[in-house]
C-alpha cells in the first residue's frame, strides 16, 4: 500500500469509538471517527475514504439507512457493526449492500482482519478484467452475466435469486473443478458470505431444482466427498453478437 488507508468509524458510543480508533491506528490505518450520518457525509465529501465501519444503532438516522444511502452513490467497502440479537439487521445490512458485518461485542483484532479482507476484495474487484460481462454457454444453457439472466436450452428465461445466480456464475467460471464450500465463499468475494455460509447447500439445492432434470442424480452440479461441488459441463464463451 502506497499510502495509509483511510477508514471512517461511525459509532456514537465514545468508548467503543475510541477503542476502535486507537486499535486501528496502531495497526497502520488512518482512522477518523464520526458520530452520525451527517458527520460521515462531511467526511466522505472531504476526501477519499477506503472503508466505512458503520454501527447500526445510531441516534437519528440509523446505520441501515446510512448504508442504503451510501450504496446509492459509492462502492466504498462497508462493514456493519450490529448489536447482539439483531440477526435481521445483519441480513438487511448485507442486502442493502454492506460487505460484511461484525456483531458486538467483537475483538478489535477481528475488526482489523475484516477491514483488510474487504479492502483486498474491493481492490481485486477494481481490476479491469472483472469488468467485461460475458455470456457463458453450457449444454445449451445460456448465462447472461450482464443481465444476470439464465436461459434454458429452449430459450425460456429461468428466474434465479441473486444468490443462485452468484453461485451458478462461480460454477460457470470454474467448471470441472472441485470447489469446497470455502472455495465458493472466497469466490463469492465474501459479499453476504455470512449468509451464504449457512445456506450455501440450500442455495445449491434450489439451483439444482431449476437446472437439473433428475434431482436424484444431478448431472450438472455433482456433490463430491468432504463437502465439495463439481460443475461438470464444458463452458464456452458466447461470441459477441
Ligand atoms: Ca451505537
Amino acid at each position: 500500500m502506497d499510502s495509509l488507508s483511510r477508514i471512517a468509524v461511525v459509532e456514537d458510543d465514545p468508548e467503543i469509538s475510541r477503542m476502535m480508533v486507537s486499535y486501528m491506528t496502531d495497526h497502520g490505518f488512518e482512522v477518523t471517527p464520526a458520530r452520525n450520518g451527517r458527520d460521515l457525509d462531511r467526511l466522505m465529501s472531504g476526501g477519499k475514504i477506503d472503508c466505512v465501519i458503520l454501527d447500526v444503532g445510531l441516534p437519528g438516522e440509523d446505520g441501515l439507512s446510512i448504508c442504503r444511502r451510501l450504496r446509492g452513490k459509492s462502492t466504498v467497502p462497508i462493514i456493519m457493526v450490529t448489536g447482539r440479537g439483531t440477526e435481521t439487521d445483519r441480513i438487511v445490512g448485507l442486502e442493502l449492500g454492506a460487505d460484511d458485518y461484525l456483531p458486538k461485542p467483537f475483538n478489535p483484532r477481528e475488526l482489523v482482519a475484516r477491514v483488510r479482507a474487504v479492502m483486498r476484495r474491493s481492490a481485486a474487484a477494481d481490476q479491469p478484467q472483472a469488468s467485461a460481462p460475458q455470456t457463458l454457454l453450457f449444454e445449451g444453457w445460456r448465462l447472461d452475466m450482464a443481465r444476470r439472466q439464465l436461459f434454458a436450452p429452449d430459450g425460456t428465461p429461468r428466474s434465479l435469486t441473486s444468490g443462485e445466480f452468484n453461485i451458478l456464475s462461480i460454477f460457470c467460471q470454474n467448471p470441472r473443478k472441485v470447489l469446497s464450500r470455502d472455495d465458493l465463499l472466497d469466490l463469492l468475494h465474501g459479499r453476504a458470505a455470512a449468509v451464504f455460509d449457512r445456506s450455501i447447500d440450500v442455495q445449491i439445492s434450489r439451483l439444482r431444482r431449476k437446472i437439473e432434470t433428475n434431482l436424484k442424480d444431478p448431472t450438472f452440479i455433482k456433490t463430491v466427498r468432504y463437502g465439495g461441488y463439481f460443475f461438470t459441463p464444458l463452458v464456452t464463451l458466447m461470441a459477441d453478437s
